[in-house]
């Protein structure tokens, strides 16, 4: 079930919050503390979907600032319009949750957590059960993925005992509590009316809830993968795998995990995901989780893409293929010169894949040490900034110039790693897929040089990905509909 959290501020804007998520809304929760003034009979005539009445108080989080009685009497004074839930907080004095709960009146009992002290979360659970509230909830705001197991122990909990029970951990860390919510037996999942209309940091809007996730199909038997890493907000991955599964008609949710520590992720979170991609910056220290890598990701030093096999977590890297495979649609690496800018986890899946279909590469580096140390482990050349000025002047040109540094990405659209001079009649493939027309990539257009764009390697390593998790090999062009 997904509540959607109407907050305001004014009339009007309740009003149309309600009118544009009532598609999809199973229920309403009006935040008495946020809308100014409501007329609550108004409001609730708007939607004949069911309504929560909460008025949060300021200490709890919320922005009501008057006495502890008007705010029970706002309450009082839903419940009598026929909310069909009143949310109260379980510090709220025993005496006023007796009130709210008295002539069977249906209680949301809620615990926010504000980060002071532990989260016991069994005492917890015990205290707000033996109120004998209908639905118990429980908010907190998570500081690392690992965070999010709580939310996921606290609805077990209440589903051993048939309990109803909310559970959602805020801020972009807990996301995933959000979705899952029904793989753990939560009864409902709070939504925003919209982007920007978040009741609590984190709160995804309905629309996307249900259109991209699918949250309300989710059961205890519905596959969960998704991407690992930090910060996400970058990540593309939620827009393409959630619609390719839905297309492939696979029971499987992906969502963005976002880590901090990858210890206690491995720990804590990963026992329930079936299958999850890895991006900066644990593509090289997730290795040492796993019980197998195949060869080419040992070689690189850097796994993209790790699924479970018969309880056993597997790595691989379908960066190194899906560079390859964009480059070669244009051209065949063997025996053609390539020169590849970088010396990260790109630069390494690359250098070592083209090196493998049988180009001669060579390095380059803004940090020389560290292009030199690549360039003798994969024993390749390394030309340093001095050498490939003189290689421009002098006319020296490589088949192949390949960007595999982060230069051009969003928000520095209009850097570029290299010089103009030396793109002259190369083919110019960048990395860089955000966004998919880099400075480089104009520069070799306007020098008559082909390019290949980093959305191409893009959909090749997705598409790698999304078999090794659904079994099934998804076109290019449907990737790139979706996307579009
Ligand atoms: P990484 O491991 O962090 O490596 C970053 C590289 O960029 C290093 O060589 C670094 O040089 C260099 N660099 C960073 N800032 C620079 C600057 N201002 N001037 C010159 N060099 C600079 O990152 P990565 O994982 O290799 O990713 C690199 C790029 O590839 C990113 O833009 C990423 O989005 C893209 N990528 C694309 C795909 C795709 O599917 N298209 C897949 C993977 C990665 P130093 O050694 O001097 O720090």
């Amino acid at each position: 079930m997904i509540i959607v959290s109407i907050t305001g501020p004014g009339m009007k804007d309740a009003l149309e919050q309600i009118a544009v998520s009532s598609h999809f809304a199973d229920m309403f929760e009006l935040r008495l503390d946020m809308i100014q003034e409501p007329p609550l009979g108004m409001m609730m005539a708007a939607t004949g979907k069911p309504i929560i009445a909460t008025c949060r108080p300021h200490r709890e989080g919320g922005e009501f600032r008057g006495t502890e009685s008007e705010r029970v009497d706002i309450l009082h004074a839903a419940a009598e319009l026929c909310a069909a839930y009143v949310d109260i907080e379980v510090n709220a004095d025993a005496g006023i949750i007796r009130r709210l709960h008295g002539d069977g009146r249906r209680l949301i009992l809620s615990y926010h957590h504000n980060g002071n002290g532990k989260l016991d979360i069994a005492r917890m659970y015990r205290r707000m059960r033996s109120t004998h509230a209908h639905v118990l909830k429980l908010a907190y705001t998570a500081e690392d993925c690992a965070d999010i197991q709580y939310a996921f122990e606290f609805l077990q909990l209440a589903k051993q005992d048939k309990q109803k029970a909310v559970a959602i951990a805020m801020g972009e860390f807990g996301e995933p509590t959000r979705i899952l919510y029904k793989k753990f037996g939560g009864w409902a999942t709070y939504a925003s009316a919209g982007v920007g209309l978040s009741a609590a940091p984190g709160q995804i809007p309905a629309a996307e809830l249900r259109g991209l996730y699918r949250s309300e199909r989710i059961s205890g038997r519905t596959k969960v993968f998704g991407v690992i890493g930090n910060p996400l907000k970058q990540s593309k991955g939620i827009y393409l795998h959630n619609p390719l599964f839905q297309k492939a008609q696979k029971d499987a949710v992906y969502c963005r995990f976002q880590v901090r520590d990858l210890n206690s992720f491995m720990e804590r979170v990963a026992p329930v995901l079936n299958g999850f991609s890895v991006t900066i910056p644990h593509k090289q220290t997730i290795i040492k989780y796993l019980d197998r890598i195949d060869p080419t990701a040992k070689a690189i030093g850097a796994v993209n893409t790790v699924i479970r096999k018969a309880g056993t977590l597997y790595g691989t890297n379908t960066d190194a293929p899906g560079a390859l495979d964009a480059i070669e649609k244009v051209v065949k690496v063997k025996g053609k010169s390539m020169l590849i800018a970088g010396a990260g986890g790109a630069a390494r899946a690359i250098a070592f894949e083209a090196r493998q279909r049988g180009a001669t590469v060579c390095l380059t580096n803004r940090t020389e040490s560290t292009g030199r140390k690549l360039a003798t482990e994969f024993n390749v050349d390394f030309v340093s900034k001095t050498e490939l000025l003189r290689a421009a002047r002098t006319g020296v040109r490589y088949d192949i110039i390949v960007n595999a540094t982060s230069v051009g990405m969003t928000p520095h659209v209009n850097a570029s790693p290299l010089l103009k001079s030396i793109l002259k009649k190369a083919i110019v493939f960048d990395a860089v897929y955000n966004p998919p027309m880099t400075k480089l990539l104009r520069d070799a257009k306007n020098a008559g040089a082909q390019i290949v764009q980093g959305t191409e390697m893009y959909f090749n390593q997705a598409a790698l990905q999304f078999e090794l998790y659904a079994g099934v090999k998804p076109g290019i062009s449907t990737m790139r509909k979706i996307l579009s």
